[in-house]
């Protein structure tokens, strides 16, 4: 199967054709697939901090942080069919998830 190249339309990266969905890259696919989800994720990762902070019961929002992760993986699998791949996005994106959460923290 021959792909030709193109540019994604969200980070401009160079792409086969066969990659895309609506002009985007895969990362980008998956990046927008899940970003309510990574919202979600720093805000009760927050909640959970303040909480643990003032020596109240944690393990609810521990479930519940672990739900959206579950979806997050969910979404990403979708996306990507290949299981390995679709960890290493599922991490990435936790990651990008804990980085924002010490963005905020650190204004
Ligand atoms: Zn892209």
């Amino acid at each position: 199967m021959s792909s030709i190249l193109v540019f994604c339309r969200d980070c401009g990266k160079q792409v086969p054709s066969s990659q895309t969905r609506d002009g985007r890259c895969l990362d980008c696919q998956v990046r927008k697939s899940v970003a309510d989800l990574r919202d979600e994720h720093a805000r009760l990762w927050r909640k959970r901090e303040r909480y643990r902070s003032q020596q109240a019961n944690v393990d609810q929002i521990g479930r519940q942080i672990a739900r959206v992760e579950d979806r997050m993986g969910h979404r990403i699998k979708e996306l990507v069919p290949n299981e390995r791949e679709a960890i290493d996005y599922l991490r990435r994106e936790l990651e990008a998830a804990r980085g924002q959460r010490y963005t905020i923290k650190g204004l």
